[in-house]
């Protein structure tokens, strides 16, 4: 089992993330992006050349959590993705990810984009 995987299976939902202190400015991040509503920096442990994630400064703890009235907000979301995946040259295309819960993979309890790009991306995912 990956590493990441692991850790999803047994990450607790609740309670401040290691997105917040990030959001915070509390721990330090390769942040590329910030606006009111999100900011995006760079993963710490990138699975692509470009590794990017993508997270709102509300704490919705994951999607299937969302709510109908964070729908603006997630778009807002999607297209701060493309800005950023735009602005890392990513010109032949990415992938874009929402692990949610242990079987998706979700392993901090913070929503947040993956935007994985700069190679050739496998599908099936694993
Ligand atoms: P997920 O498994 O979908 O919840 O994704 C969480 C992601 O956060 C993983 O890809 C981790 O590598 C990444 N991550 C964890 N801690 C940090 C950190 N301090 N800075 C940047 N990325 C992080």
């Amino acid at each position: 089992m990956a590493d990441e995987t692991a850790k999803a299976q047994v990450a607790q939902p609740g309670g401040d993330t290691i997105f917040g202190k990030i959001i915070r400015k509390e721990i330090p991040a390769k942040i590329i992006y910030e606006d009111d509503q999100s900011v995006a920096f760079h993963d710490v442990s990138p699975q692509a050349p470009t590794h990017i994630l993508v997270v709102p400064k509300k704490p919705i703890i994951q999607l299937s959590k969302a709510e109908d009235s964070d729908a603006a907000l997630l778009g807002h979301l999607m297209i701060v993705a493309k800005k950023c995946a735009q602005d890392a040259g990513l010109t032949k295309g990415y992938r874009i990810v929402v692990n949610d819960g242990p079987d998706g993979g979700q392993s901090v309890y913070h929503i947040h984009i993956h935007v994985l790009g700069g190679r050739t991306m496998n599908w099936p995912p694993g």
